[in-house]
């Protein structure tokens, strides 16, 4: 991508050399230039979504970590509020609408961006169905690899398309669009049925409930993302971790050359985009079907 395609903001950083990554020398007006140069592809996965952020004004070795779901004093106008459709009373919920809105984002510190997995066009039926795979102490990271390979297959078998991205944590997480039809019951008992399918198929590998899991050994399936009101980190967000990790989104065909789910950080971001400039998640849109 030549540079003179990147979005410019109006939103002026204070104190740009501030080291938000310490350890890795990630500035501040190096987050803001990693998401500008991501944006054209992560920006359907942000834009008009309730989101919940993860903010830490003195960085990821600093004390303070605020996860936040409405405005804080002195927030920038370009993060905006909204109403829930069904808590219009109470107090209102965050969103950004284009790309001041996530340099506004980066100037208040906010390192991790947790949307909700639907838009405010249509709050009540979600256009995606996240799938989180935990692996708990010493699960290899193929058997990872190999629980997401099944759960796509699952999702391809109901006529549902399936995606994935490393987590930037410690996991994989597999993503599919749906067409905004069926409720969020609906979504979460679906999620919900596809994690039991797999932990009575494979009750070794496996496990679909996090109540005192024996996670030893065992792949957690957390379908609990896909609830009204339940976020997962977006796709292409950094993470307030070590390393300065992305959630990185994949080309399946890529999953095996892989080496763990924090592969993909601000350090290499760039010279993969330069090296692989298509999108891997470029259809995802288009694939979406309804739940049936
Ligand atoms: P990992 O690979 O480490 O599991 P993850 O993104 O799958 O990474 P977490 O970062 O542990 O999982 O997030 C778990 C869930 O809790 C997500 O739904 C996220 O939106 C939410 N969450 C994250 N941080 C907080 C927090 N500080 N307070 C409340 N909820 C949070
Ligand atoms: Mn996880």
């Amino acid at each position: 991508m030549s540079p003179g395609n990147l979005p410019k903001s109006d939103v002026s950083l204070s104190h740009p050399d501030r080291l938000y990554w310490p350890d890795e020398g990630v500035t501040k007006q190096a987050l803001a230039d990693y998401y500008a140069a991501v944006w054209r592809f992560m920006a359907p996965y942000v834009v008009n979504r309730p989101l919940a952020l993860l903010r830490l004004p003195d960085g990821i070795k600093g004390h303070q970590r605020f996860f936040q779901k409405h405005a804080w004093k002195g927030m920038n106008p370009h993060i905006e509020e909204v109403a829930d459709p069904q808590d219009a009373d109470g107090e209102k919920l965050l969103d950004i609408v284009d790309f001041n809105g996530v340099a506004a984002l980066v100037q208040s510190a906010v390192l991790e961006i947790h949307p909700w997995g639907t838009t405010i066009d249509h709050w009540e039926r979600p256009d995606m169905i996240t799938m989180d795979l935990d692996p708990g102490e010493d699960v290899a990271w193929s058997a990872v690899i190999a629980a997401a390979l099944d759960v796509k297959a699952r999702l391809e078998a109901r006529g549902i398309a399936a995606f994935v991205k490393t987590s930037g944590g410690k996991g994989l997480h597999v993503v599919s669009p749906l067409a905004p039809k069926a409720g969020w019951a609906e979504v979460k008992d679906f999620a919900h049925s596809l994690a039991e399918s797999m932990s009575a198929d494979m009750p070794d590998k496996y496990l679909s409930t996090a109540t005192k899991a024996k996670r030893g050994g065992h792949i957690y399936i957390d379908y609990l993302r896909n609830g009204r009101g339940n976020t997962a980190v977006a796709a292409y967000s950094t993470r307030a971790r070590p390393g300065a990790p992305v959630s990185m989104p994949l080309d399946w065909q890529e999953l095996n050359e892989v080496t763990g789910p924090a592969a993909f950080t601000l350090a290499n971001v760039p010279q993969r985009l330069r090296t692989r400039p298509k999108d891997p998640w470029s259809d995802f849109f288009d694939a979406a079907a309804p739940l049936e």
